[in-house]
């Protein structure tokens, strides 16, 4: 794979004014946000009230500017300036790919970055969202598993990620004006940089405001968070985000899970299966998805085929099976299966009556792939550094 230059590369370096003591209202939980009004000098009487109209302001019509909500006393408008702030992450460079792709580079607190990913498709358009700066579980197929840094990102930076990409897409509407229910972010999948479920409660707050009717308003059903495997929290996941559930399985013993997925160490593929089978949503409309990353040699031979099959159907799991071609990156130890073999492996689930899409690669001109993310991050912080540094900034 030879990664082509991007058609467009924006790069722009907003400096990061972050007001003293200001608090940040973005991620904040209605509650949250009730309290902290109140605690700046709203009256608790109105509390119910301005929250749900501050919410609506930020979240329903992306306003980030205090001065524009226009519902509210110019008075009580310059009180919540003077306290708060409504933040999302900066975006630092954003590149659009040939097939629509778009990937965007955003700054978080401490100067971290993340990467975020826009997929548009025929009928959705999926964003492909970050839960922590690297991750500290170690994949060994994956990039994004051999970067050291390591932070969970708050509520408002994983919520941030979304409002940020509406911003690009100019997708928010206009007050006033008739709700438009063509949607091109109409899907989330938490399957950037890191383990959702080591970051629960972020995630949970995140998801929960992208959720919410009366703002961004995204059904559950169209929200899918992919895990590598942390059994004692895939429970929590249904009862308190509600969101879809994919499971990065990509092995079908514990002796190759081990490698491929060490978490498997801590939580083998039996457990991880007890926990699956009884996932309180899953059903033949909620089917939990297996990822499995299709690596020459390793772990796509016939008898994996139907190894993962009969593991799915003794605990009785609806599943469908995404298969996912390898994406390479600088060292890697794998090499991508062939197309005849993930063909023959993906039929093999057909016939046993399971829907087994091949993930289609998008973005790879961009490094914008699954698993592709590390490489990518270190890839834009040189050209930062190389243009800054033309630019006499450096
Ligand atoms: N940490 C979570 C979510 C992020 S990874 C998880 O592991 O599920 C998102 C998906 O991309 C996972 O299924 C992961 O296994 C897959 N992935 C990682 N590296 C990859 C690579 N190099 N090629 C293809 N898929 C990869
Ligand atoms: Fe982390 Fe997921 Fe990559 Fe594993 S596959 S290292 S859990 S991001």
């Amino acid at each position: 794979m030879s990664p082509k230059a991007p058609i467009t590369q924006d790069v722009m370096t907003i400096p990061r004014k972050l007001p003293e003591g200001k608090m940040n209202l973005v991620g904040l939980t209605r509650d949250q946000l009730r309290a902290a009004l109140i605690e700046h000098g709203t009256p608790e009487k109105q509390a119910k009230m301005r929250t749900g109209q501050i919410w609506q302001w930020i979240y329903q019509w992306g306003v980030r500017d205090f001065g524009e909500m226009t519902n509210l006393a110019k008075a009580y408008r310059a009180q919540l300036a003077e306290h708060f702030v409504i933040e999302i992450p900066e975006v630092v460079t954003r590149q659009v790919s040939e097939d629509g792709t778009r990937k965007y580079l955003c700054r978080i607190a401490g100067g971290h970055e993340v990467e975020v990913v826009y997929i548009p498709e025929e009928d959705r358009g999926t964003l492909c969202i970050s839960s922590q700066v690297g991750c500290t579980l170690t994949c060994s197929f994956c990039h994004t598993g051999t970067q050291k840094l390591v932070r969970n990102l708050t509520a408002a930076e994983i919520v941030g990620q979304v409002m940020m990409a509406r911003d690009d897409l100019e997708e928010w509407p206009t007050p006033g004006a008739p709700k438009d229910e063509t949607r091109l972010l109409s899907n989330i999948v938490l399957m950037g940089m890191g383990e959702p479920l080591y970051n629960f409660e972020n995630v949970r707050d995140a998801m929960k405001i992208a959720m919410d009717p009366e703002g961004i308003s995204l059904s559950r059903r169209r929200i899918t968070l992919s895990t590598s495997g942390v059994v004692p929290e895939i429970t929590r996941t249904a009862e308190e985000i509600g969101c879809l559930l994919a499971i990065s399985f990509h092995a079908t013993t514990d002796e190759t899970r081990d490698v491929l997925v060490p978490i498997n160490k801590r939580w083998n593929i039996e457990e991880l299966l007890q926990a699956l089978a009884s996932y309180p949503n899953a059903s033949n409309s909620e089917r939990i998805t297996f990822e499995y990353v299709m690596l020459d040699g390793v772990n796509d031979s016939d008898e994996d085929a139907h190894r993962l099959i009969d593991h799915i159907k003794r605990h009785n799991i609806p599943a469908k099976i995404n298969l996912i071609p390898f994406n390479e990156w600088p060292g890697a130890p794998y090499k991508r299966s062939s197309n005849n073999r993930i063909r023959a492996f993906a039929n093999i689930i057909y016939q046993a009556g399971y829907a087994s899409p091949i993930r289609k690669t998008r973005g790879e001109d961009i490094m914008a792939a699954c698993g592709q993310l590390k490489s990518a991050t270190e890839r834009a912080r040189k050209s930062r550094k190389q243009i800054e540094s033309e630019a006499g900034l450096g």
